[in-house]
């Protein structure tokens, strides 16, 4: 790694100023139609905390589905193996908020990033917490040292408006006995979970841990080696849903997006990295943020092969 990221990503800054598209912002709630996609942030974290940034690395945005890899590993931190016999780990290959494959697979969702499979793993994260979203948001305040990180109150109502795609994945999930709270509970949960607010600085140190192999900023222990594994690894073939593939051969990082623009990516044993741009491509990963992240590795060498 260069002694210091500042200038590489002083560069890539420049370079995806001359992007020549940059997607549309998610139009399915309200609250994220209005985000303007010429912001663009982008920040690195090393494993001792210490952060680069660029842009508007420290203003926050709607986390959205990045949290989805957060709840999976507070869950795992909790459950242990007995999740994986309510979810799988293969790509889906499905847009994320599909239905098609949960009848197949007997309300097992495919794989833990698709909204079926998040929506499981809030489930138990609340069955066994009490407060699924608070864990959540507790953590990531420990981890990035932002005590103000926060849900977004407006995301949150237009999303509790606009749901009846996830009420009817709850529901037919229920229906095979794989969701334990009621319904409209774990829904409150999930959409308070997805309406995080955090800058790029925040979710880059916040997702430290998985570089960390594990180990959380205080030196405690989150997972172990082998859970951290499982997460980065699901990270790489599930966390961008159907352009898994193509992130794996642009970027080649563990990464997890999110359609309020942001994509958090894992150098192990290295660094974090966040990157933020609300346009987003057909398949909801942000256009200048996987642009962002190809050259990152590229300019680098820093990727998982
Ligand atoms: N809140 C969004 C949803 O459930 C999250 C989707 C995403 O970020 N990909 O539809």
């Amino acid at each position: 790694m260069p002694s210091s990221l500042q200038p590489v990503l002083d560069r890539i800054a420049t370079e995806i100023q001359a992007l020549p598209g940059r997607g549309r912002p998610a139009d399915y709630i309200p609250a994220l139609a209005s985000a303007d996609p010429r912001h663009f942030g982008m920040a690195v974290a090393e494993l001792d905390g210490t952060v680069y940034g660029v842009g508007d690395w420290q203003r926050p945005f709607s986390a959205q589905s990045i949290t989805k890899a957060f709840t999976l590993a507070l869950d795992l931190s909790l459950d242990g193996e007995l999740l994986w016999e309510h979810v799988g780990r293969e790509p889906s290959g499905n847009p994320f908020n599909s239905l098609v494959q949960l009848e197949y697979e007997n309300g097992i969702p495919r794989n833990p990033f698709i909204n079926a499979g998040a929506l499981v793993v809030t489930d138990r994260l609340h069955a066994l917490t009490g407060d699924a979203a608070g864990t959540l948001r507790a953590f990531l305040r420990a981890e990035s040292g932002n005590d103000r990180l926060d849900f977004d109150e407006a995301v949150l109502a237009s999303e509790t408006a606009h749901g009846d795609r996830n009420a009817a994945l709850a529901h037919f999930m229920a229906s095979y006995g794989n969701i334990t709270n009621p319904v409209p509970t774990l829904l409150d949960q999930y959409f308070r979970q997805c309406s995080i607010e955090a800058s790029c600085a925040d979710l880059a140190l916040a997702a430290g841990f998985l570089a960390r192999h594990g180990i959380r900023s205080d030196g405690s222990t989150l997972l172990t080696r082998s859970q951290a594994k499982q997460v980065n690894a699901v990270m790489l073939t599930c966390g961008t849903y159907d352009a898994a593939g193509d992130f794996a051969h642009r970027v080649g990082l563990p990464g997890k997006s999110g359609v309020g623009g942001g994509i958090i990516a894992v150098v192990p044993g290295r660094c974090t990295v966040c990157v933020w741009s609300p346009g987003l491509d057909q398949r909801g990963n942000s256009v200048a943020g996987v642009a962002a992240l190809d050259r990152f590795t590229t300019l680098t060498g820093l990727s998982v092969f």
